[in-house]
């Protein structure tokens, strides 16, 4: 994501290197510079002009410090403003009652479906919630079949009517099931329509009127750009929503929408789609993405997702195995599906600050582990267990098994032995270091 606008702004800074001081003059360059990345990532006119200005008189005015250069004064300037243009501040939802309602509104194919899914994922596993999803599209069955499979995916309930055709029966229907059941969170995903229609958004009104939901978010497509923020606007005069939902930002190479829609609606961004799966769900923190627009990459963000992947337990286990010389090829898969549930590689490479550029002009495969996993699968219980069974007929067994060749087996157990020799020494390492302390 942002990948245009970040090459363009890390350019336009370039053109402030060797320059003592920053001053009206050599900073013009600069800012033009700045506001055609702006407008080539499809952010409204009006807002990259304000934008300018205010980095400009921020600029000017600043005191010149000896230790800093202004091309870094100036990166750190559009930073904090371009965190500012996207709300400042973290904002979560709303979860103070028992049973909590979320409404969710947008266009059709914007990600609602998708992201009630996501969320209702989130807050069963993260927040140990018991939510229940809603299916109040009446006009497309597929919709509510869509919501089931969600629903089914993830482990979570879904509240249908299929011969029902009004949806604010629907709504509160479910929301008296929900406190039946003891559901605290109820998720109301609605119709929507290719474009702005008035049906659709009296519809939506009457749901939000009826059911005073804690929250009503607003779902949009960030790969449409201005359409998105013309779209929100929209919606937010008829709703009056408290938060938008950007979607498919994994696609979305410009970053227009992520910028002006703030400004535009006043509402914060609180969550932000990047991809399909159901956990492809990020809280949107306007200063970690100002961070991974200037091209320091997020290493917060990937911090906290290594931390939500982590188990501890597991972590414990597998250090007394490597002490002991008994890691596994077992434990290898358990460590790579852990790496994979993190998110694909590139993405998450390019959370870290320098890497995005360097990744470039490199294909990094979606799943790069395909072969090794292919290679262990085809192992036997026994040579997983112990590795040291594979002999050269096992070998060619198992090259046929996965569809590679007797080279790739024959790097992959080389590969294997190197690690855990040199696991073994690091744990072990790690014990000296300990004892080495007590001692002192
Ligand atoms: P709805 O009509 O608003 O309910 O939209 P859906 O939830 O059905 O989503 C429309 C399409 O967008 C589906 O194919 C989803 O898989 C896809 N989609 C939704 N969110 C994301 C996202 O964050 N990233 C990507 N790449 N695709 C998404």
């Amino acid at each position: 994501m942002f990948e245009n606008l970040t090459d363009r702004l890390e350019k336009s800074f370039k053109l402030l290197k060797g320059q003592g001081q920053i001053t009206e003059i050599n900073v013009a360059e600069t800012l033009k510079d700045v506001r055609r990345a702006l407008l080539d990532a499809d952010v409204n006119f009006k807002i990259a002009k304000d934008f300018t200005n205010r980095v400009k008189d921020k600029a000017i005015g600043q005191k010149v410090l000896e230790a800093v250069k202004p091309g870094q004064m100036m990166v750190k300037i559009v930073h904090d403003e371009l965190a500012e243009l996207m709300g400042g501040e973290t904002v979560d939802i709303s979860l103070k009652k028992s049973p909590s309602v979320i409404l969710m509104s947008g266009l059709q194919g914007s990600g609602k479906t998708t992201f009630s899914g996501k969320l209702a994922n989130r807050l069963k596993s993260k927040q140990k919630k018991n939510p229940l999803l809603v299916a109040c599209d009446v006009y497309r069955p597929a919709a509510i079949e869509q919501l089931k499979v969600v629903g089914e995916s993830i482990g979570v309930s879904v509240y249908t009517e299929e011969d029902s055709k009004d949806p604010v029966k629907i709504a509160r229907n479910a929301i008296k099931k929900a406190k039946a059941e003891g559901n605290d969170v109820v998720i109301i995903d609605t119709a929507g329509r290719l474009a702005i229609d008035e049906q659709m958004m009296q519809e939506i009104e009457a749901i939000k009127k009826a059911i005073e939901p804690d929250e009503t978010l607003f779902v949009v497509d960030s790969m449409t750009g201005q359409d998105a923020v013309n779209t929100a606007k929209e919606f937010n005069e008829r709703l009056n929503f408290d938060g938008v939902i950007l979607t498919k930002l994994d696609g979305d190479t410009r970053g227009g929408a992520a910028l002006s829609i703030r400004t535009v609606v006043n509402k914060p961004i609180k969550f932000v789609g990047t991809g399909e799966k159901m956990d492809a769900i990020d809280v949107f923190h306007p200063s970690r993405m100002s961070d991974r627009i200037l091209g320091m990459g997020d290493i917060v963000s990937l911090v906290e997702r290594a931390q939500e992947q982590f188990d501890e337990e597991e972590a414990r286990k597998l250090q007394k195995k490597l002490a002991k010389n008994q890691f596994n090829f077992n434990d290898f898969l358990t460590q790579i599906q852990q790496i994979k549930k993190m998110g694909n590689l590139k993405d998450l490479a390019a959370m870290i600050p320098g890497m995005r550029k360097a990744l470039n002009n490199i294909d990094l495969e979606d799943d790069a582990f395909k072969h090794i996993e292919a290679i262990i699968y085809s192992m036997t219980p026994d040579e997983r267990n112990t590795p040291a069974l594979i002999d050269g007929s096992r070998r060619k067994r198992i090259a046929r098994g996965s569809g590679t060749d007797i080279q790739e087996v024959n790097r992959l157990i080389k590969q294997f032995g190197e690690t855990r020799k040199m696991m073994k020494m690091v744990s072990q390492g790690g014990n000296v270091r300990k004892m080495a302390s007590k001692a002192q």
